[in-house]
Formats: structure tokens, C-alpha cells, sequence
């Protein structure tokens, strides 16, 4: 697995619970190893660690809230990381995603929610888009993991989970794990 993070900018708990639950489950399941949360959730923080005690990752999966990204983003940079931010200006995935699949550094993967402020596109290493078209932060994640995984993130397992799926054809199967 990769050194991946992700952050996750401005969100706010009233309107964003849902969304940046999602960002959090995409990062976990498709091969990151934490989530920065701007912005203040306690409620949010418990409800996916108690996700993640079901379904694994606990050894290394961290989620936090952070007051700024912007510092994230700084101190990711003084420590030599790369800075990858998905936006739909930014330049399209299929051109940079070989160069930045052979970039062996730990990466930070920003995404926004309603309106990203100018910073971020000037200090960032990557502003990258997954298709020039608005869409979402969720799809967004998922596809940038997805092809610099190439497809390997989604046979990911998870030693310590409580539960694991045994897959069906038809109906539901779910057993203990270990
Ligand atoms: N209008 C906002 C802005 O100033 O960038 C974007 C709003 S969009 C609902 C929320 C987030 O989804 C963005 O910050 C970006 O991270 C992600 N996103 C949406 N479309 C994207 C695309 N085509 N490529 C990459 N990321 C995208």
C-alpha cells in the first residue's frame, strides 16, 4: 500500500456529514491510510471510527479534524511530501497519472467541498482533474485511487476486521472474522 492521506477541506457538519463519510470510506477501502478533516465533527470522527473497528484498518487508518488545511498542506511540503490537489481545472489525469504513479514520496490528496480558495491551486505540487466536468469529491477519490492503483485496491483485505463478506450471488452472507 502506499503512503496516501487524504484532506478533506472546509467541511461543514451540518451539511457535509454524509459526503465527507463517504470521502472517509472510499479512502479506507481504495488503499489510503488516513483522513484529514477540516473543520470540527466530533459526532462525525466517532461514527466512522466505529465503521472502521467493524470493517478493519484500525492499526493504521487514522481520521482527525484539523483547524486548517492550509498548515496540512505546509508542513506535508516541508517534509518532503507531494501535494496532489483534484480539481476540475486542473489538468487531466490521463496525462499526469504514469508520472505521478513513479513519484515515491508520501502523498496528500486534497479535496474540496463547496468553494476551494485560490491558495490551494498555487501550492500544490499537482492540480489534477478527473475529467475537465464538475462532478464529485466522492467519484473524484475513488478514480484518482482507482487508477494509480491501477485496480489492485479493490481485492483489499482488512486483517483485523470484526466482519468480513463472504460474496453471494443472490442474498447475504456475513460471518466473524478469524
Ligand atoms: N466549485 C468548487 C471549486 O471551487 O473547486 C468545486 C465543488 S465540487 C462539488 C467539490 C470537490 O469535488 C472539488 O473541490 C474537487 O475536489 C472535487 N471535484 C469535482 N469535480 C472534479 C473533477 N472533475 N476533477 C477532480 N476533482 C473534482
Amino acid at each position: 500500500m502506499k503512503d496516501i492521506y487524504v484532506l478533506r477541506l472546509s467541511h461543514r457538519p451540518a451539511r457535509d456529514k454524509r459526503v465527507t463519510t463517504h470521502v472517509v470510506l472510499v479512502a479506507r477501502a481504495f488503499g489510503a491510510k488516513g483522513v484529514y478533516i477540516e473543520g470540527e465533527d466530533p459526532n462525525l470522527i466517532s461514527s466512522v471510527d466505529k465503521a472502521i473497528e467493524i470493517w478493519g484498518g484500525k492499526s493504521y487508518f487514522k481520521v482527525e479534524t484539523v483547524k486548517d488545511g492550509k498548515s496540512v498542506v505546509d508542513l506535508w511540503r516541508e517534509k518532503g511530501g507531494l501535494v496532489i490537489h483534484l480539481t476540475m481545472y486542473g489538468m487531466h489525469i490521463c496525462k499526469r497519472i504514469d508520472e505521478i504513479s513513479k513519484i515515491e514520496k508520501p502523498m496528500l490528496v486534497i479535496v474540496g467541498s463547496e468553494k476551494v480558495d485560490g491558495w490551494y491551486y498555487h501550492n500544490v505540487d499537482y492540480n489534477l482533474a478527473v475529467g475537465n466536468q464538475p462532478h464529485s469529491e466522492i467519484a473524484a477519490l475513488a478514480l484518482f485511487l482507482d487508477r494509480l492503483y491501477k485496480g489492485r485496491e479493490l481485492y483489499n483485505t482488512f486483517e483485523d476486521s470484526r466482519l468480513k463478506i463472504i460474496p453471494q450471488e443472490v442474498g447475504k452472507k456475513v460471518v466473524k472474522n478469524g
